[in-house]
């Protein structure tokens, strides 16, 4: 193995230390690790997403020396915040990734979100569906809904029925194509509203919402729109990437370091793990591998095992892109329609297309109900994902420094073999000192479900001897696999 030089404690030539200085309340590595000799004092971390901060805020609150590489040159993976310029007169924010979240599912985000003072507030909770050329449109809210009436009743009669089937052990390996004949819903119904529904969710395969786990779907429709429950949305003020900046600074200021433009390699063996980066390689007691399954089969040069190829290799990601942009075609063409959320319905010969949603942000960021921002005369500003016709230039927006908003995610994918693979982790975590989590290690990978996964890792690390809360997709037992706060939601 090779020998070590501290990264922390000399001035690395190429990464960066995110943000300066904040390590005057570092705590001793050894002040927890009188305990047990076996805990593992050093943990690096490979990913500064929310996964990787939480992970670290777990470790780093229970005196763990820990420390962070990232990759890219800012912190957040899939938060991004970008200030970008409307007019001359004019810049607001725009969340390009994560940007919204069901208060009523998220408790320990929400929990963590107040004790930083992180502001968050109602979004408005409107969605509207139309095909580009406007020939079928409608809107689904409280104030205006156009659906047409047969429609309607086959959207309340799923809303109703789906919430209590996705927990019958019948459907537990459904995909929604076959759910929704053996329940004898119409073509419409999918054709409509469903696939395209689904078609906006972001861990769908670009191709097939059709085949997509009938699990998967409801745990995403339950826990983040509230399906079959009352949904509490609401949006980072000023951005997701302002939470996170939060969340970083308390990790800093518990003691983690934490490096971004840091290519960092993984050497593991029985005694640890050493980690390699362009300053030089430091040797840590465990690994947490907090990026994507496909990133970690690469970063891990030595160490992964037979079991780790088999179950990562099971996750497959897709490619989106988020663009903001003035370009109104990509919404309804009735400016009436226009809502937070504007669904594309692609043409029913092509299927085969990426999910297409556009926000309109002022709608987003609830602008109406903002005293500085009138809801009619601010210019409209929107954010979409995978445009199906090209956005010209002159629409696109530009941050304040000049660069294009534009962003490139790419996701798990959320399908059978993907929860069928996840229930296959927890055989491999630890092996080699090596642990993996992220949002796709967890259900729908939101936010909350990071929590758990990064709580999960944490506790496996600190060899504290806690069930997974949130053991969604482990257990044969339908009313098992449903995590507990889910299971609330859907069955009050
Ligand atoms: C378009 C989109 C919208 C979403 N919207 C929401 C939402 O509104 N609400 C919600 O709760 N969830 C949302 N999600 C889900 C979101 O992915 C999770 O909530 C969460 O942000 C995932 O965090 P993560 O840390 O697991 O992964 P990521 O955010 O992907 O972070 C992984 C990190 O690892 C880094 N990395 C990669 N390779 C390396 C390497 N070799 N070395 C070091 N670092 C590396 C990356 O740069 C990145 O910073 C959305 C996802 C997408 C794709």
């Amino acid at each position: 193995m090779s020998t070590s030089r501290s990264i922390g404690h000399t001035k690395p030539e190429q990464s960066t230390r995110y943000p300066q200085g904040s390590q005057a309340h570092r705590r001793s590595p050894l002040e927890n690790d009188a305990v047990s000799s076996v805990i593992p004092m050093k943990v690096a971390i490979i990913g500064s997403g929310v996964s990787g901060l939480l992970v670290a805020y777990h470790l780093s609150q229970a005196g763990k020396d820990v420390t962070i590489f990232e990759k890219s040159d800012r912190i957040g993976g899939c938060a991004q915040t970008v200030q970008v310029r409307i007019n001359q007169d004019t810049v607001r924010w725009v969340d390009l990734g994560v940007n919204d979240f069901n208060a009523a599912a998220y408790k320990h985000i929400v929990k963590m979100l107040d004790a930083l003072g992180v502001p968050y507030k109602d979004l408005e909770d409107s969605t509207a569906f139309s095909t580009l050329d406007g020939s079928y449109a409608y809107t689904i809210d409280p104030l205006s809904n156009t659906m047409s009436k047969s429609l309607n009743e086959e959207y309340e009669r799923f809303k109703r029925e789906a919430p209590q089937d996705v927990l019958n052990p019948l459907y537990q390996n459904y995909s929604v194509a076959r759910y929704l004949e053996g329940k004898g819903y119409s073509q419409d119904f999918g054709r409509y509203n469903l696939y395209p529904r689904i078609n906006g969710m972001y861990f769908v395969h670009d191709t097939t919402p059709e085949t997509m786990s009938f699990r998967g779907i409801m745990h995403y429709y339950s826990m983040q729109e509230g399906f079959g429950g009352t949904p509490e949305r609401k949006y980072f003020v000023g951005g997701s990437s302002r939470w996170i900046e939060a969340l970083a600074q308390k990790v800093q200021f518990l003691g983690t370091k934490i490096y971004t433009n840091v290519s960092a390699k993984v050497f593991a063996d029985s005694h640890g793990v050493t980690i390699h980066t362009p300053d030089g390689d430091e040797h840590y007691d465990a690994v947490v591998m907090a990026c994507h399954a496909t990133t970690a089969l690469r970063v891990i040069q030595q160490g992964i095992t037979q079991d780790m190829v088999k179950v990562l290799g099971a996750f497959h990601y897709c490619n989106s892109v988020a663009i903001a942009h003035t370009y109104t075609p990509l919404l309804p063409p009735d400016v009436n329609s226009w809502r937070t959320y504007n669904i594309l319905i692609h043409d029913r010969f092509a299927q085969l297309r990426p999910y297409t949603i556009s926000y309109v942000c002022n709608r987003h960021q609830n602008d109406a109900a903002e005293p500085a921002y009138n809801y009619f005369e601010t210019p409209k500003f929107f954010v979409t994902l995978n445009p199906s016709i090209a956005i010209p230039d002159r629409y696109v927006l530009h941050t304040t420094d000049g660069k294009p908003a534009i962003a490139h995610f790419p996701h798990n994918v959320v399908s059978l073999a993907t929860i069928a693979a996840q229930a296959k982790l927890p055989e491999v975590q630890g092996q080699n000192s090596i642990y993996f989590t992220g949002g796709w290690t967890k259900g729908a990978g939101l936010h909350e479900e990071c929590w758990h996964s990064a709580q999960n890792i944490a506790n496996l690390i600190l060899g504290i001897n806690v069930e997974d809360e949130h053991s969604y997709n482990t257990a044969a037992d339908a009313s098992q696999y449903a995590p507990k706060y889910l299971r609330d939601v859907v069955c009050q």
